[in-house]
Order: C-alpha cells, then structure tokens, then sequence
C-alpha cells in the first residue's frame, strides 16, 4: 500500500493498460502507424487519450477545442466522446501529419465533428476571440511547442466558459522539471509555467503523473 504515487515499473504498466485500455481498432492502427514515424513520442499515451475522454464525457461537453494535432490521437479520442451535435475545433500547422489524422477520422467516423485549422495556433485563437468566441469552450487541451504554451493557455482560459476544464500535456517533461539542463529550454518554460499555474487563482488544479505529466486546470 502507498500514499504516494506509485512509480510505475514495466508490469505494472502492462497491467494497467491491459485492465483498463478500451481502444478500438482504429486507434490501435492510428498509434501503430504513429509508432512507425521519427517523431512517434510526440503521440499521447493511449491511457491518457481514454482518460481525457472519460472527462469529456464526464463534463457533458459540447465544444472543444485542441493546439497540436500531430496524427490525431487525442482529437480522436475527444471528438469520439463528443454527443454526435459536439464539435473539436483542431490547431495545427502540418498537413502532412494532420493528412495521417484525417484517414483515422474518416474511418472512426468522426471526421465531421472535427474542424481542423491549418495555421499557426495563436493566429486561430486570436481570431475565435476577435469572432466573440469567449467563454464559449467546455474544454481544451494544449500539446505543442513549449514556448508558447502559457500563450495558448491565456488564449484557452479565455475562450472556455466558467468550469471548463483546460488539459495541459508534458507538465514534468520526461522528469527534467526537476532536473534542468541549462540547455533545455523547453523545461525553463514548462517550469515557469507551472510555478505560475500553482499560483493561478483563476483556476483549480491538478498536475497529474500521468504520461509525461498531465496539468488539469478548472476555470473558476
Ligand atoms: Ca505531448
């Protein structure tokens, strides 16, 4: 028995996926054929994409939104708890990639609950926020280039409503939060965005072992 957060060694990582992963075949393809790529760490977790569904779900939302597509793991396992009328609204600037995510929406038959924008993220956010689109987000989940990721945060927090939830990816940055290498600067600015979002009191929070770390942030 532990009050503290196991640490996971390879069995018991296989015993929790094998109790609890529920992927349909079209996951198991997208992530199998993500696995192929030389950027393959970039996909979620599959637990992770089950987890951020059951919260979907959980929450009963509606509109969603994502910065960083990559092969569309996670959009499809969000756009996949989203009630048929939902909608994942998708950042992203690469088409080759996001061209892999479009095949396994098609197939899961999703596609059209998703609304994919090829631009950079911030010109996508800044335009829903010129459009009036504040407040109008249930959830959102941030997973792409570090340097801008407390930008793309302000920009969620304001775009979802009160008691959204904003999910933010790589939080403890394969450890190294605690451990800086001078020469990585994506863990300064993941360690300056979690001092602050300990701080924040626009929302509750939860930073999750879950993955590469999961920050779950609750506008109040
Ligand atoms: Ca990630």
């Amino acid at each position: 028995m532990s009050n503290r957060t196991l640490e996971l060694t390879d069995a018991l990582y296989e015993y929790l996926l094998d109790h609890s992963l529920r992927e349909t075949e079209v996951m198991r393809m997208l992530r199998a054929e993500t696995a192929r790529l030389p950027n393959a760490k970039m996909q979620i977790a599959p637990e992770q994409g089950q987890f951020m569904a059951l919260l979907v779900r959980l929450m009963g939302a509606r509109r969603a939104l994502e910065v960083g597509v990559f092969t569309g793991y996670s959009a499809l396992a969000v756009a996949q708890a989203l009630p048929e009328d939902g909608a994942l609204l998708a950042c992203d600037v690469s088409e080759t990639y996001t061209a892999i995510a479009r095949k396994y929406w098609d197939a899961a038959g999703v596609a059209q609950k998703i609304d994919l924008r090829l631009a950079p993220a911030l010109e996508t956010l800044d335009a829903l926020l010129r459009d009036g689109r504040d407040g109008s987000f249930d959830f959102a989940f941030i997973d792409a280039d570090k340097p801008n990721y407390d930008a793309y945060y302000e920009r969620a927090l304001r775009l979802l409503r009160p008691g959204g939830l904003v999910c933010l990816d790589n939080t403890l940055w394969g450890g190294k939060v605690v451990d800086p290498d001078p020469d990585d600067a994506n863990a300064r600015y993941l360690r300056a965005l979690n001092d602050k979002l300990h701080r924040d009191d626009r929302i509750d929070l939860s930073l999750l072992p879950l993955a590469d770390g999961l920050t779950l942030a609750l506008k109040r």
